[in-house]
């Protein structure tokens, strides 16, 4: 990470410049899980004086609906969470912004990857996957030779099956996952051809100079999945970046929100009149510890949040 010396009369002062981002996917309705990481990023952003991307990641574009891109600038605005960096609206999105502009960026590593002989085909079926107990993928093409270049054929990053990987964590502390053995060799290009999250990820924040990811924990996997591609590719920004796995907000049964559950979104509270208090609220009491006072606004929010 960049230190900028602050005085030139008192170089022991230094500030740190953070450059985070909020990443939602236009594939549903933003839920209060998704706010609780945006505010999350954002309070993180506001009391280390850094700035926040707004990277809307479509790369699925099959999944991605206008009226999902419409919701995250109305959560965002309804939240009162600012950004410095990204698109203004949906339209300068779709012209400036959407990931299939940066489609080259992305081609690029793959290419790097498969120069250095780390990739191999793999023409399983999602079904075939599903039939092993394992979540890590079980060797199966890696010595096979497949044609790369075969239709539905997926790309994976060879890794070792004693592969671990460790990290420092500002919420967690030391954070190891035994790669290797969770996820096994991973796709860093879909059967359709397009570039797989976990490299549109790494891609991206590389190419905004990302040095501060906020996300759930159940992103641990893909942080240990990034940060295994990026010593490969030797993309050292992303390896120094300060990673904050926040928990998650679950329902009442104890499951963790997601849009395929059906989960209480934004868009429902803000049309049955509820205000980004019920929010802040929330967030205070299960993030913060705080529930002295109703919260109603960001900044008292920010004012809780630098007190803790
Ligand atoms: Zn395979």
């Amino acid at each position: 990470m960049k230190a900028v010396s602050l005085s030139s009369r008192n170089p022991k002062v230094y500030l740190y410049m953070i450059r985070t981002r909020i990443a939602p996917t236009p594939s549903g309705y933003l839920h209060l899980g998704n706010a609780f990481s945006f505010l999350l990023t954002a309070l993180i952003a506001r009391k280390e004086g850094g700035t926040i991307l707004l990277r809307i990641d479509d790369i699925d574009a099959e999944r991605t609906k206008q009226e999902y891109l419409t919701d995250i600038f109305e959560s965002l605005e309804w939240l009162g969470i600012e950004w410095q960096e990204g698109p203004t609206g949906p339209d300068d999105f779709m012209q400036n912004w959407t990931q299939h502009k940066r489609l080259d960026l992305y081609q690029a590593l793959l290419s790097q990857l498969r120069e250095k002989q780390l990739l191999f085909a793999c023409s399983c079926s999602r079904k075939k996957l599903e039939s092993f107990k394992s979540t890590a993928y079980p060797g199966i093409c890696e010595n096979l030779n497949l044609p790369m270049e075969a239709a539905d054929t997926a790309w994976r990053l060879k890794v070792p099956s004693d592969e671990s990987i460790t990290f420092q964590d500002r919420i967690l502390g030391t954070v190891t996952f035994p790669l290797g053995q969770e996820t096994g060799s991973f796709v860093v290009r879909k059967r359709d051809a397009l570039p797989s999250y976990q490299l549109v990820s790494l891609a991206d924040d590389t190419h905004f100079r990302i040095n501060c990811v906020v996300r759930g924990e159940d992103l641990i996997p893909s942080t240990a999945m990034q940060l295994y591609m990026a010593d490969q590719l030797n993309l050292t920004g992303f390896k120094r970046s300060e990673f904050y796995h926040h928990k998650l907000q679950r329902d009442e049964s104890g499951q963790k929100l997601s849009k395929s559950a059906g989960a209480v979104s934004l868009q429902y509270m803000r049309t049955r009149g509820f205000g980004a208090e019920e929010v802040y609220t929330l967030f205070a009491e299960q993030f913060l510890n705080y529930s002295e006072t109703r919260v109603t606004t960001f900044g008292q929010l920010e004012t809780i949040f630098r007190s803790t």
